[in-house]
């Protein structure tokens, strides 16, 4: 586990806005050059950011039971498991899924769609924001679309895919993974890890995207703290 904060606010996707807790699990199987938590994942420094993280301090191993009972005590009806890639260790995950669920507590999975959850996963009713990445995150196209998998996930009842876009190339590849997979819930995110970035790439590409009758989310969480942690 990388960390767990809140109470916050989900920042993206179609519960943005919602008070909420975070659980950040630690590993990625993707190296996203524009990645905004290479502290989860980049112990070379191959992300942007150039810096290579050290696992020892970044990574705690915790016992399922304090992890859920941590996130129970927030007080939250929402808890949002991002990473890092959390479906990597859906395994060990499951425990605080059933007990968040148990409480009343509502869950969201941000994951990159290259691995299918489990049916014991998807039992705890765990929405997933599916987040492909395209072309410009650096990775060649087999390692980041993993169609069976994409495809699992948009079968799943609770699911929304969404795309962190700069440009109207990057619309045209979200428009070539819709025409052959019938996405259901297409949410662009722009790109940025500042107030401005995240607007300028906002304001380029808001008329097309509703042109093509998707939905459009901010990064809340940037407009409000730009790329502090832990909030
Ligand atoms: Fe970062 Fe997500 Fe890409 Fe992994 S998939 S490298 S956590 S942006």
């Amino acid at each position: 586990m990388n960390e767990i904060f809140g109470p916050t606010v989900q920042g993206e996707g179609p519960s943005s806005g919602r008070r909420c807790g975070f659980l950040r699990l630690g590993g990625c199987n993707l190296s996203c050059r524009w990645c905004d938590t290479p502290y989860t994942w980049d112990w070379k420094g191959v992300s942007n950011l150039g810096k290579a993280f050290d696992p020892r301090v970044e990574l705690v191993p915790r016992d399922a039971d304090e992890v859920a009972e941590q996130l129970i005590d927030m007080g939250v009806d929402l808890v949002v498991i991002s990473g890092g890639e959390p479906l990597s260790q859906q395994e060990r995950l499951l425990p605080v899924l059933r007990k968040l669920r148990a409480a009343g507590i509502s869950m969201e999975i941000e994951t990159n769609g290259t691995i299918a959850p489990t049916d014991a996963v998807i039992s705890t009713g765990v929405r997933f924001n599916v987040s492909p990445k395209l072309s410009h995150a650096g990775d060649p196209h087999d390692r980041r679309i993993v169609t069976d998998a994409l495809r699992e996930l948009n079968q799943t009842d609770a699911v929304a895919f969404k795309f962190v876009c700069r440009t109207a190339d990057d619309l045209d590849e979200v428009q070539q993974l819709d025409d052959s997979l019938n996405l259901r819930s297409i949410w662009i995110m722009p790109e940025g890890n500042t107030v401005h970035s995240v607007n300028r790439h906002l304001m380029d590409l808001a008329d097309e995207i509703v042109r093509r009758k998707w939905n459009i989310s901010t990064r809340l969480h940037v407009l409000a703290w730009e790329d502090k942690r832990g909030v």
